[in-house]
């Protein structure tokens, strides 16, 4: 299990030093572990946020286990030289078009969600996000119209190929949960989502005991706070997944608790939390690291194939916070590392 780590930025290096104490726990087959620079520490010490050695080091290892980039201090570089380009630079290098974030109620958290405790408490999704495509990577630009005015301009696209595979991701996953499909998109308006659907309409007639849904994002939306416990796997693309992949995890309460991971054809992916370097909590050794020790969890799942160990730090973080053992960011006063040694202990007693 050779695995590559990118602690990166900020709380990044905290919370990954927890999430590899985790793993350490977990009976696992040969684990070997490469660290390397990303983001501004990479900039720092070798004048870009992705140096080629990392980019090696990803392109040839089984996973990426990946912290947050993000130093406030360099958000004055050019565009290609900004630390968050890493993280583009990574999915697209290593073509990681689908990305999964889970979205799951913690019981005993219920009355920290913005929604209602008991529309919270029913929340179990998965929102799968197509990476790749999209209006992110058509032609853009900026022109002048004939009449003189200043135009901005962004290339809405996917082919059929891009959906389909992003599509049999999407029922695989049903499969593997409660085989619900809610294909979200905005057909009553764009062609590329005509197509969208069309393409998931085919692909489903492979998964048979899948039930497929569309709906439009507008309503996508209005339903993720009217009543989440609906969805089971959200299937969605570029644009509208950015959106209600984080609509979606602040349902659930903190950004600290929220894992995902981004796959590609293969059993190679790279997982993180879905929060950011949090400069304003850096070096305080207050952060919640349960988002980047669910995010092992589910690089064991996903590129290893460890279910039972994957569900048993699933379950150990979950049991921790279902004792009162909560972070800064939940309300209470548990430390960085009192988190970590929780989780720990958890797995060692089981
Ligand atoms: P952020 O997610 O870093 O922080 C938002 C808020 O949530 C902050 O108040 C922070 O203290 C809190 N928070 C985040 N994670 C937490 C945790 N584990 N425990 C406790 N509290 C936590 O978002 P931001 O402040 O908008 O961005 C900071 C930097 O991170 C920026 O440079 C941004 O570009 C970058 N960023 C990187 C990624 C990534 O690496 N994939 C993702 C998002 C943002």
């Amino acid at each position: 299990m050779h695995i590559a780590v990118l602690a990166g930025d900020g709380i990044g290096q905290e919370i990954m030093v927890e999430a590899l104490r985790v793993l350490e726990t977990v009976n696992l087959p040969a684990l070997r572990l490469d660290h390397a620079d990303v983001g501004g520490v990479a900039y720092r010490n070798h004048g870009s946020p992705l140096p080629p050695e990392t980019l090696d080091l990803a392109k040839t290892a089984d996973a990426i286990l990946f912290g947050a980039v993000g130093d406030p201090e360099l958000d004055g570089l050019r565009r290609e030289l900004r630390v968050e380009s890493a993280v583009l630079g990574l999915r697209k290098e290593l073509q990681l078009f689908a990305n999964l974030r889970p979205a799951k109620a913690f019981a005993g958290l219920e009355n920290l969600s913005a929604l209602k405790a008991e529309v919270a408490g029913a929340i179990d999704l998965l929102i799968l996000r197509e990476l790749t495509g999209d209006v992110y990577f058509g032609e853009k630009g900026q022109r002048e119209t004939e009449t003189g005015l200043r135009q901005g301009y962004d290339i809405m696209s996917y082919d059929e190929q891009e959906v389909a595979r992003i599509a049999h991701v999407g029922f695989k996953a049903a499969q593997g949960r409660r085989k619900k499909l809610c294909s979200v998109d905005k057909a009553n308006v764009l062609q590329t989502s005509v197509l969208w659907r069309k393409v998931v309409e085919e692909v489903a007639i492979d998964y048979p005991d899948v039930e497929l849904s569309h709906m439009y994002v507008d309503n996508a939306a209005m339903q993720m706070v009217r009543n989440p416990g609906q969805f089971d796997v959200v299937l969605t693309g570029n644009l509208f997944g950015d959106i209600l992949s984080d609509q979606a995890s602040m349902c659930v309460g903190s950004i600290g608790l929220l894992a995902s991971a981004s796959l590609g054809e293969g059993t190679q992916g790279l997982y993180e939390p879905i929060h950011g370097s949090a400069p304003d909590i850096a070096g305080q050794g207050i952060a919640n690291p349960s988002a980047m020790i669910l995010s092992a969890a589910m690089m064991l799942r996903h590129s290893f194939g460890l279910e039972d160990q994957a569900v048993k730090i699933e379950a150990a973080v979950a049991n921790v916070l279902a004792d009162g053992v909560l972070g800064y960011d939940l309300g209470g006063t548990a430390s960085t590392s009192q988190i970590g040694d929780a989780v720990v202990a958890k797995l060692s007693a089981a």
